[in-house]
């Protein structure tokens, strides 16, 4: 499941999630008047981490920014603010509220089976790198004050940028995980800003080179043997689930709202007919033959 709010974690156990794929950590920062402190956040944390027991968490670090601005904090209002210091960038820039986040995840992991924490907005190895450093800096900070924590989380980037396309494989080995997150994944590569209605008819999750990036991204991790999530809307989008399924994605997280219906349209699907699938969408290099493929798709699951 992803989840924004600890309060959604009831919904998601109910519904047998096998784990949390995304819990968004901007929510404590956006409600309050000033920087939660690592007690605050560890607070939060941990209950997130022993609501989930034995099952694994997947904590994003920061991703503000863009719609999500901090106005505690001065000189944060930028003209172009989804182009902006935004995400893993703010991290990297303000280091110590990194680092206090990074604390607080690790010591809030402490005793749990799997922690997973991911990065936000990854553009390059070296990026990934930096993050990577700053995660053993804050271990190295809490074994210096004797805090108990978690000792080897699982270290991941999400995918949302045009920019690690080509550099895929690469990071494929630098990284434990992939999250893939397709809201910006589009936006970047479509150049549609995600929350602009005046443009939402070009924000086109099945344009040819969104469904080809996607596939390249899966297969990356693929041979590499690291594990891939798909964590934006089009996740749960039936229509793109045997498209995901064919191209070799196999665990998807999704709102708990749609948790249900994502496990009922899964067990229908048929790999080898999925796989299919997904070579005629991508050997089509058109909008308009692309449509017409998930048309045809739909209909003959009504005709099923
Ligand atoms: C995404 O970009 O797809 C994603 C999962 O993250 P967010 O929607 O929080 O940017
Ligand atoms: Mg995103």
């Amino acid at each position: 499941a992803n989840i924004n709010l600890l309060s959604e974690i009831k919904l998601a156990k109910d519904l047998n999630v096998q784990g949390i794929g995304l819990y968004r950590t901007e929510f404590p920062f956006l409600v309050r008047s000033n920087l939660p402190s690592e007690e605050e956040q560890y607070l939060v944390y941990k209950r997130l981490c022993d609501e989930m027991g034995d099952l694994e968490v997947t904590i994003r670090t920061l991703d503000i920014g863009g719609e999500k601005l901090l106005p505690y904090l001065e000189g944060t209002k930028e003209a172009n603010p989804e182009l902006g210091l935004r995400s893993i960038r703010f991290s990297l820039h303000h280091r110590e509220v990194f680092l206090q986040q990074l604390r607080a995840i690790l010591r809030a992991g402490a005793g749990i089976g799997k922690l997973k924490i991911v990065f936000p907005m990854i553009s390059a190895i070296d990026e990934f790198r930096q993050a990577r450093h700053a995660v053993e800096e804050a271990m190295v900070d809490l074994a210096r004050k004797k805090l108990p924590f978690h000792p080897s989380p699982a270290l991941g980037a999400m995918i949302e940028l045009p920019a690690v396309l080509d550099i895929i494989h690469e990071l494929a080995k630098e990284a434990d995980f992939f999250s893939i997150g397709t809201n910006d994944l589009i936006q970047y590569l479509l150049a549609v800003d995600r929350t602009n209605e005046r443009v939402a008819a070009y924000y086109q999750p099945y344009h040819p080179s969104v469904l080809r990036s996607l596939h390249r991204i899966i297969q990356a991790a693929v041979t590499a043997e690291i594990e891939v999530t798909v964590c934006g809307e089009m996740g749960h989008e039936p229509e793109f689930m045997p498209f995901f399924i064919g191209a070799g994605l196999r665990t998807f997280s999704v709102d708990p709202h749609f948790l249900r219906s994502v496990q009922e349209k899964i067990v229908n699907i048929s790999v080898s007919q999925a796989t299919a699938y997904a070579q005629a969408l991508l050997a089509e290099p058109t909008l308009e033959g692309i449509q017409a493929l998930i048309r045809s798709q739909k209909g003959r699951k009504t005709a099923d």
